[in-house]
Order: C-alpha cells, then structure tokens, then sequence
C-alpha cells in the first residue's frame, strides 16, 4: 500500500505510518497512492481524482472539506475523511489572540516601535470585559471560543441553524440580530452555498458602528471587497483575518485596508494539533486496513 502525503504533517508521521507500508512525500508518484494525505493545500478536484486511479481513501487533516469533491469522490467509491476533532482548541486560541489583540493595537504598538515611533498618545486601548461576542456556527471550535470569552467577563450570543441551548452562549433566534447587538462578531461556520459571501454589505450595514469582525472560519464567507469598504468608512473598527479566497491571497483588498490583522491560515498550525491530527490519521488508516 502507498500513503502519500501532499500537504503539511508533523515530520514524525511518516515514521507512525510506515506500519501500515510505503509512505512518500513524492507527488509524482500521486497516480499509485492508494491513501492521500492532505490539508487545505491541496485541492482534490475531480481532475485530481481522475488522474488518481488507485486512489481508495483521502484523508483531510483539519476540518472544512470544501477543497474536496466530495459528490465525485462518493461515485468513485473513495472514502473521505476530516480529522475535525482535533483542530477546535488551535483554532478557539487563534480566533481569541486575535480578538484581544485587535482592540490593544498590538500589531501597530509592535511596528510604530520598531519604526522608532512612540505612539503612546495615538494607540487608544478598548476591553474585552463587559462587550458582547456574536458568534456564528456554534458548532466545535465557536463553542470552544464561547468559554474562553465567558472567562474574559464578555457576553455571548450567538446564532446557529440547529442549536437551541448551550451553557455557553444565549442562542438568538437570527443572525441579524445577533450581529447588531454585537460589539465583535466571530465566524466559525462551514463554506457551504449559503454561507459563501454572508458576509456582505447588506449585512456589513447592520454591524453596530465601529464593531470588530474575527474570521478563522473561512475567507469566502466575506465579500472582501464589502470587508475593505467598512473599514474604509470606519463602519468596522477592525477585522483580523485567518483565511481567503485563496492561499496565499491574490490581489485581495484587505492587504491595504487600515485595521486589519492578517494571518497566513495559521489557525490549524499548533504542534500540537499537528500531534493530535497524526493520531487520528494513524487510527482512520488502522481502522480502514483491519477491514
Ligand atoms: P463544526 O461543524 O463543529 O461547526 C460548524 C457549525 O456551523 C456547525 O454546527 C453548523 O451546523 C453551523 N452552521 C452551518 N451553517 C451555518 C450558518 N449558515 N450559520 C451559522 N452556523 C452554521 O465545525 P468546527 O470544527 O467548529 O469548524 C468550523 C469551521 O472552521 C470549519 O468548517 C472550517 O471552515 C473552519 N476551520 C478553520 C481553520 C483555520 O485554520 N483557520 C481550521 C479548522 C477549521
């Protein structure tokens, strides 16, 4: 049996799956992989999967599985498979370092004092402590991020399409409600059709005046051009972004709107969570070759 791996693992994976037989980095070598390992570079396609003909099992590490053709895959009777339960306190961390740095300035306090500049007097601080948080897609990682902010003294709504009760949010019954009573608005929802571009300036015009927008769920569910406009006008005080239309981004406006922190897709990349997705990975090939 080959393994492939395409994208980003721990460097100890090779060795924890070497049991299972041969295990390459060779890309080349896709067309006799019977197990591919990726993350969210690598976008299986069904031109990947066509060119792919010994290919029984994909196996994503991390959670959102829009960069595979799940319906082709299905078809072409090869299992797919997330390592989701892994990937939650990497990215609650992620989404909460950059709510907390947004309103402290610290990427400018960091930068204006490499510049020689001692901004004291321009960098004006806010609070977490008594705001409120609106997350969307209570699910894994927002629930994970709703403690968190509990613990900093905020308040937390939120609005999901089938969750009705948690102890860890108030559940609103719509989202626009949920994003005007907001101070800093989290997005942790899937891409899916309806939440590709939910995040527009229809719904930009209904934040509160100068709230913060955090998004490590994925880049498509905001309309960037919308996002670039609303900190232009100041409409949104900040948004700090992990994810894009593309990896990297081309041409995004975001890169030179005021107010933004800007991250590479880093919210998956603990080392631990690294460790944590090799174990699943090691226990789904296990499970899939005792078959
Ligand atoms: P999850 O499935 O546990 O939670 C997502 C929740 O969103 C689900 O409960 C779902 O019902 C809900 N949802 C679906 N449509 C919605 C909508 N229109 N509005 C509100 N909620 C909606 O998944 P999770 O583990 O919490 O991960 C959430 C997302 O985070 C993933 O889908 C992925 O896109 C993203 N993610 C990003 C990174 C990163 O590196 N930044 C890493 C992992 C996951």
């Amino acid at each position: 049996m080959l393994i492939m791996i395409s994208d980003a693992f721990d460097a100890s994976l090779p060795g924890i799956l070497s049991k299972y037989g041969e295990v390459t980095d060779d890309k080349g070598r896709q067309a006799e992989a019977d197990i591919i390992l990726i993350r969210s570079k690598t976008k299986v396609t069904k031109d990947y999967i066509d060119a792919s003909p010994n290919l029984k099992v994909v196996i994503r590490g991390g959670v959102g599985l829009d960069n595979v053709d799940q319906v082709y895959a299905k078809e072409k009777g090869i299992l797919v498979y997330n390592t989701a339960e892994a990937s939650t306190v990497a990215v609650a961390e992620m989404a909460f370092a950059l709510m907390i740095a947004l309103p402290n300035h610290i990427p400018t306090a960091d930068r204006t004092m490499k510049e020689g500049k001692w901004a004291k007097k321009e960098l004006k601080r806010s609070e977490l402590m008594g705001k409120t948080l609106g997350i969307l897609g209570l699910g894994r990682i927002g629930l994970a991020l709703a403690v968190r902010a509990r613990a900093f003294g905020m308040r937390v709504i939120g609005w999901h399409p089938d969750v009705f009760f948690t102890d860890f949010a108030e559940i609103w019954e719509n989202m626009e409600d949920v994003i005007k009573e907001s101070d800093y608005v989290s997005l942790h929802m899937p891409l899916v059709g309806s939440t590709k571009g939910i995040i527009n300036k229809d719904v930009l015009a209904k934040f509160k005046d100068g709230a913060y927008l955090i998004n490590t769920g994925r880049g498509k569910c905001v309309v960037e051009e919308d996002a670039a406009a609303a900190l232009e006008s100041g409409k949104l005080a900040g948004y700090a972004t992990d994810v894009w239309y593309s990896d990297p981004p081309e041409n995004s406006p975001l890169i030179n709107a005021p107010n933004t922190i800007l991250a590479p897709h880093i919210g998956a990349s603990s080392k631990e969570n690294l460790l944590r997705i090799g174990t699943i990975v090691d226990r789904i090939i296990g499970e899939y070759v005792s078959k």
